[in-house]
């Protein structure tokens, strides 16, 4: 790392839990590969303190700083402004900071449409069921919608997150050319019948992450046809029960690794204005 000086521009992690995250490691290499006078901190602040600590990380002239969980729907109150998916689906992950004004993104939906073409996968125009409702699945839903997916069918359990689902892809479909629509998760037929019409199927949900990685939605690998592309926004572990189901198969696949990477080099150019060198922080921290 560069010597920390008077001048070094301060970023970082708002989240609890938040020194787990590897997204120090890749914006502080960044920074010494650019010479760039940065420091990435990870902070352990709750959504209690998650005022206090914006208002001090303000006040200490910070450049910005991404939130993870539990902090990215509350951080959206104290924002100035927002992107227009950050306001679509209620959740910011990164915030810049330009003189005491923020402005809050979310760079999730970017990550993951960056990762797909990272895998060769063009989404332009194509057909997508996906699964899940929460964070991970609304910001790569928006995101989709606005990149020309030409309809995007979500599955979700009727839990606390369905009734926000339902606005989101009304709203979706009404203000972008792509196709929104929600249907229950436990209705195997509907899932069957959409896998089939889809060119991709992408779970967005929790299920099959560690330490529960027996999880997978999918309980018949037939629906999986060997041309249909499959990812998974999880990367612990990097391959899911329900990649390795598809891999069997003789689909096409991709994990959340990339997604991972590229939501954090979006936010990297956010603050800095420079591309992240994706190459040599995949090189470093993303190999298998
Ligand atoms: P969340 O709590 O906001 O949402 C969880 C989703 O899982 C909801 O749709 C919920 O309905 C669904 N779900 C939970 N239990 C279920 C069950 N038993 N059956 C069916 N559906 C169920 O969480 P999130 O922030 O959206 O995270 C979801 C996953 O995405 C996590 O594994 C997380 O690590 C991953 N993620 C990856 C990246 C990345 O960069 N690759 C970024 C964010 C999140």
């Amino acid at each position: 790392m560069r010597e920390i000086t008077g001048h070094t521009v301060l970023t970082g992690l708002l989240g609890s839990p938040a020194a787990h995250s590897i997204s120090p490691m890749m914006h502080n290499e960044s920074f010494r590969l650019l010479d760039l006078d940065y420091v990435y901190l990870a902070f352990d602040v709750g959504e209690k303190d998650l005022k206090t600590a914006v208002e001090g990380l303000k006040a200490l002239g910070a450049r910005g700083f991404n939130l993870t969980m539990p902090d990215k729907n509350k951080m959206v109150e104290y924002c100035d402004r927002l992107s227009p998916a950050a306001q679509m689906i209620g959740a910011v992950n990164t915030v810049v900071n330009d003189n005491g004004l923020l402005t809050g993104y979310t760079t999730d939906g970017i990550g993951y449409m960056r990762a797909a073409e990272d895998a060769g996968v063009r989404l332009g125009g194509k057909v997508m069921t996906l699964l899940g409702g929460g964070g991970a699945a609304t910001a790569v839903c928006a995101q989709a919608a606005l990149d020309g997916l030409r309809q995007i069918r979500v599955f979700n359990i009727r839990d606390s997150f369905y009734g926000r689902l339902e606005r989101l892809t009304a709203e979706l479909t009404e203000r972008t050319s792509c196709k929104v629509t929600l249907e229950d998760l436990a209705d195997e037929k509907a899932l069957a019948r959409s896998i089939a019409e889809s060119d991709i199927l992408t779970n967005a949900t929790s299920v099959g992450m560690a330490p529960k990685t027996e999880g997978c939605l999918i309980k018949d690998p037939q629906v999986l046809r060997t041309d249909l592309i499959v990812s998974d926004v999880i990367y612990n572990p990097r391959q899911t029960r329900l990649l390795k189901m598809a891999a069997d198969r003789g689909c096409r696949t991709f994990n959340g690794m990339y997604m991972l990477l590229y939501q954090g080099a979006a936010a990297f150019e956010l603050w800095t204005g420079k591309k992240m060198p994706v190459e040599q922080i995949k090189a470093k921290y993303f190999s298998a």
